[in-house]
């Protein structure tokens, strides 16, 4: 991925930045393409996983739809180019100005979690004249072995409406007549790598899908939700997350009614490995146990290590020395703004540049202004 030619360039600009390769954006959108479009599956990019226009231009251009979790992320979506009948809004507390605006737009589905959403969201539809489709964000209580602030789908968690609720939604469900159900919604978590907690949902969603049945409630859709991970322990050689075991998982496991629609919402599967933070090194301080390669980004710019002890593979793009250990480090004054710690890595020094890996997905997206720092740029290898 990184080029002699593109280390060159790369060592030209300002840093920190990310840096974006859109061939490999490309190769992961023809994968899912081969994979799971080709299957008759409608998917939906998480757009809160990147929001770039560039890198949604060419998701639009693949065929995908989109999942949003906000107002701004549908009026984002749209402007991007995105048809509203392709979108999907999720999100545990939406305001009424956001469902006004999926009203507006005409979305393809509210994702709704909560009873009292649905209440709402018919009453305004309602006074609009409106019928909204609905689907209901069902929590399915499957643990899916992932960093506990990512899991979503267990009963402590605040997402959906869980199962012992079913019996007030299906009392409910009659009188609201500005909303139609149009089918259930799931997602489990996020970074998930072992297709079994994925393999326990399709279990769960079959035997869900004749629940609903059985109280007269046929469903036009199933969505799976996302969370399928990538590998940041090995960027280079796992460039591309197995689509195809993914999506035949649920081509096997799933009990799809004759013309109903699968849909999925994939964030970081898709963005993840295509995005890298770039920095340079400011200083190396020899510390008691370890050295301190001190760079010039931080959690302002990727706050995924701070936040759930994510590791990002760190390469080191100028030097080939003979290798020492390192805590890679940032410059906030916050001890959790820590890369990794205790690796080896080619001997470094001021100036040396280093590539932060797999950072497409919630990096760019979640970075902050704090320590009044600069907002971080980005560059495409398109421009470079
Ligand atoms: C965040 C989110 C996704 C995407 O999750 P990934 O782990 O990035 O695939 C999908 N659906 C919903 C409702 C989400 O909140």
């Amino acid at each position: 991925m990184f080029t002699p030619e593109l280390i060159k360039k790369l060592d030209q600009i300002q840093t920190p930045f990310y840096y974006y390769d859109l061939d490999l954006l490309d190769d992961t959108l023809a994968a899912v393409n081969q994979h799971g479009l080709s299957k008759g599956y409608h998917i939906h990019f998480a757009i809160k996983a990147n929001f770039n226009y560039k890198i949604l231009n060419r998701i639009l251009e693949a065929g995908l739809g989109i999942d949003c979790v906000s107002g701004r992320e549908i009026e984002r979506a749209i402007d991007a180019g995105f048809n509203p009948n392709q979108i999907a809004f999720a999100g545990v507390g939406k305001t009424d100005e956001e469902l006004e605006i999926g009203l507006q737009h005409k979305i393809y589905s509210f994702n709704c979690e909560s009873i009292e959403e649905l209440i709402v969201l018919n009453d305004l539809a309602s006074s609009n004249g409106q019928v909204a489709d609905v689907a209901i964000r069902l929590n399915p209580n499957i643990q899916a072995n992932t960093h506990k602030y990512i899991t979503t789908g267990l009963n402590e968690n605040k997402f959906g409406i869980t199962i012992d609720k079913l019996p007030a939604l299906f009392e409910l469900l009659p009188e609201l007549s500005s909303i139609k159900l149009k089918g259930i919604h799931f997602h489990i978590g996020s970074q998930i790598e072992d297709l079994n907690p994925f393999e326990q949902l399709c279990d769960k969603v079959n035997e869900l899908q004749t629940v609903f049945e059985e109280k007269g409630h046929p469903l036009e859709h199933i969505n799976i939700g996302g969370g399928f991970g990538i590998d940041y322990s090995d960027p280079d050689t796992h460039s591309i997350p197995d689509f195809k075991s993914f999506f035949e998982l649920f081509d096997k496991k799933l009990n799809v009614r004759k013309g109903q629609k699968v849909h999925f919402e994939l964030g970081r599967s898709i963005v993840g490995q295509c995005g890298s933070l770039i920095s340079k090194v400011l200083f190396i301080k020899e510390g008691y146990t370890t050295n301190f390669a001190i760079i010039d980004a931080g959690m302002t710019e990727l706050i995924r290590p701070a936040l759930y002890q994510a590791s990002h593979r760190v390469d080191v793009l100028t030097s080939k020395k003979s290798p020492k250990i390192y805590d890679v480090v940032g410059p906030i004054c916050e001890s959790s703004d820590t890369f990794q710690r205790g690796i080896s890595l080619p001997a470094i020094e001021r100036g040396d540049l280093v590539a932060i890996r797999s950072a497409g997905a919630y990096g760019e997206v979640m970075s902050s202004g704090f320590n009044l720092r600069d907002r971080v740029k980005a560059y495409y290898s398109d421009e470079l």
